[in-house]
């Protein structure tokens, strides 16, 4: 077993199974960051604690940039999510003797470590670059085992509403009738068809509520809510505008643009490997540090088992993650620049 594996192992079971349970403020989540500042300490770095609990283990050389993830996890959550990309920063900072590791808390409950790391003002880090479980079927449907991600998604939420005129279900006719739930229904496959019609972009009605609500009345009033995501601010506005909705709350994507997607893309490249590029769905520390100017860049694993996390069953081939660490060092060897 690679000492990538060990160190998983390791983390999973701390918090008691089934699954890893390492939830924010737990005390498994602060003996996985003992156990990773040990490790850290035996490979040479020098460990700083923040005050929101972070840690960071400086090499001493091109430690403006850091690479790591998370140890938090859901409750009954996988081995590999925010886990490995710590373990292989391990690796790969102990592999180049250059860069820093960083850990965060809190990942799993809203980025809480990195977005107290930027609002006290840091320092932050020139660069960062996390290695992710993907957590999608993307890769591996796609026949690669790596991909670099293009941002995190941006989001809009809203509702909309359909009215009607309320009857007798059996003696209003059906021509002349004025059903809100039939407009409802015509409007959610609408919102499918916009989504479709834009690349990366996707859209969920995931409630209704509908009035008067009895098994034999005509709906006469209908809400429903919209979730909405694309890739960039453009698709996203487009897709806003194909529905016709009026966000009551919007995310703003965050693309990585800079010096740390190119390494990783040029790391993929020297090993003769597809330079797949993907957006995540999903929010991740190196998001919150990109939206806040640090040049930021992230490699996704290929997830097995249908790219199901959160669970147990969440799970990548130790080929892949050889070969992940491998790609994730050739980077911040790029971007360290030791002197
Ligand atoms: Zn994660």
């Amino acid at each position: 077993m690679s000492r990538v594996s060990e160190r998983l192992e390791e983390l999973y079971v701390l918090g008691g199974g089934p699954g890893a349970n390492r939830p924010y403020g737990s005390a498994a989540e602060d003996e996985a960051h003992a156990r990773a500042a040990a490790w850290m300490r035996a490979a040479g770095l020098a460990v700083e604690v923040d005050r929101a609990g972070n840690l960071v283990g400086r090499t001493g050389r091109g430690d403006d940039v850091w690479v790591g993830s998370h140890l938090d996890s859901v409750p009954q959550g996988g081995r590999f999510d925010g886990a490995l990309g710590v373990v292989a920063a391990l690796e790969a900072v102990e592999r180049v003797g250059a860069g820093a590791v960083a850990v965060f808390r809190g990942e799993e409950v809203g980025c809480v470590g990195s977005r107290a790391l930027v609002a006290s003002g840091g320092p932050l880090p020139r660069t960062f670059l996390e290695l992710h479980i993907e957590q999608g079927p993307v890769l591996a449907e796609r026949g690669v085992p790596l991909g670099v991600v293009t941002g995190i998604v941006g989001y809009a939420r809203g509702e909309l509403t359909f009215l009607g005129r309320p009857g007798h279900a059996g003696t209003t006719p059906m021509a002349g009738r004025a059903d809100a739930l039939v407009a409802a229904a015509t409007e959610i496959l609408r919102i499918r068809d916009a989504a479709l019609a834009i690349e990366g972009a996707v859209a969920t009605v995931g409630t209704l509520e509908v009035e008067p609500g009895g098994v034999n009345v005509v709906p006469g009033r209908v809400r429903l809510s919209v979730d909405v995501r694309a890739p960039d601010a453009e698709r996203l506005d487009a897709l806003i505008r194909a529905i016709g909705l009026e966000p009551e709350l919007r995310v703003e994507p965050v693309p990585f643009r800079g010096e740390a997607r190119e390494a990783l893309l040029e790391a993929l490249r020297e090993r003769a490997l597809e330079p797949v590029e993907l957006p995540s769905g999903a929010g991740h520390d190196a998001g919150i540090l990109a939206a806040a100017g640090v040049d930021a860049g992230m490699l996704f694993v290929r997830s097995l088992h249908g790219g199901v996390s959160h669970s147990p069953d969440e799970l990548s081939s130790p080929e892949d993650v050889a070969l992940a660490v491998d790609v994730l060092a050739a980077a911040l060897a790029r971007l360290a620049r030791p002197l």
